[in-house]
């Protein structure tokens, strides 16, 4: 019986791994497909003030309802799209469809507020990220400070030259950033003092836990981190009043989650 189990087992697995791999083509081939026929959209989420409850400011996220796949997660895709190199196109593809975007409100005279891109990291150290946002910011005379940009802190961990350079400069001209899921990365903590950015995000599995008395200590830990280092921090991922609450309590003035608005299609909100 030993045996057999054990060959059940192989073949268990032999199946789940030929299922994942055919998935993983299936959504490698597709998102070639998405990109070039414009299947994916961007949605933006607020940043909200909490003390105000005003919109701050938004984050771009990627939607894709794929005519064969059904809808496929960021989570997923983003993964595949950095191993196929595919990564740099789907970020351009969002800051293109952002700055057009802008440029449709500011021809309406909508007024605009920041809204963030996130960037994979293996992006953010590329040479030409710089002049991509430039020219774009150019060709449709879209202002930079309407433009932020949000990296995990992976990136910062290497602290190539490029990586320093394009920090140096996007910050220079009016783009803030940043760093993503912050305390969820394995970087040590020394990085920070050097660290030339605007803003920590708290990853949203330390808001998960605020209620209780340990989570609670960990992010009024991540929010004195901030402060020490002159860093703003937002909350990322609040969902109930009662994290708000607590947030607010410990000092952190700035959130973003289903509580106050779930992402919604880019154009819905502008316009
Ligand atoms: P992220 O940048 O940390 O984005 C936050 C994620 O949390 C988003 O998931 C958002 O929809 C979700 N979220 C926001 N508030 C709440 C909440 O209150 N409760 C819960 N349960 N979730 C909340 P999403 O859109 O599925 O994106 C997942 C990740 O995929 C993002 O994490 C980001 O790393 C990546 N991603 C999404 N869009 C893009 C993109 O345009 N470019 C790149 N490079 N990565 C993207
Ligand atoms: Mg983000
Ligand atoms: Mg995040
Ligand atoms: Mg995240």
């Amino acid at each position: 019986p030993k045996a057999k189990q054990s060959q059940n087992n192989v073949a268990f697995y032999d199946l789940d791994f030929h299922s994942s791999l055919q998935r993983r083509l299936d959504v490698e081939q597709r998102l070639g497909v998405a990109l070039d026929e414009n299947l994916l959209q961007v949605f933006l989420q607020p940043k909200v003030d909490l003390l105000s409850n005003q919109t701050i400011g938004y984050e771009a996220l990627l939607r894709w309802q794929d005519p064969i796949l059904g809808s496929v997660s960021p989570i997923e895709f983003i993964k595949i799209a950095e191993e196929m190199s595919l990564a740099i196109q789907v970020d351009r593809y969002v800051l293109k469809t952002v700055f057009q975007t802008i440029r449709r409100s500011i021809d309406q005279d909508i007024r605009l507020l920041p809204i963030a891109v996130n960037i994979t990291s293996c992006h953010f150290g590329d040479a030409a990220l710089i002049d991509y946002i430039f020219t774009l910011s150019n060709k449709l005379d879209v202002p930079l400070e309407l433009l932020d940009l949000e990296v995990t802190e992976s990136v910062l961990l290497e602290m190539s030259p490029q990586v320093e350079k394009n920090l140096q400069w996007l910050r220079q001209s009016g783009i803030k950033i940043s760093i993503d899921d912050f305390g969820t990365g394995y970087s040590s903590l020394s990085y920070i003092r050097k660290l030339a950015v605007d803003t920590l995000k708290i990853d949203k599995s330390f808001i998960d836990e605020i209620t209780d008395e340990t989570g609670q200590k960990l992010v009024a830990a991540v929010i004195a981190i901030a402060q020490a280092v002159n860093l703003d921090v937002i909350a990322e991922g609040v969902e109930t009043k009662q994290q708000l609450d607590i947030l607010s309590k410990l000092g952190c003035k700035k959130g973003q989650g289903y509580y106050f608005a779930r992402p919604k299609f880019i154009d819905d909100v502008l316009f």
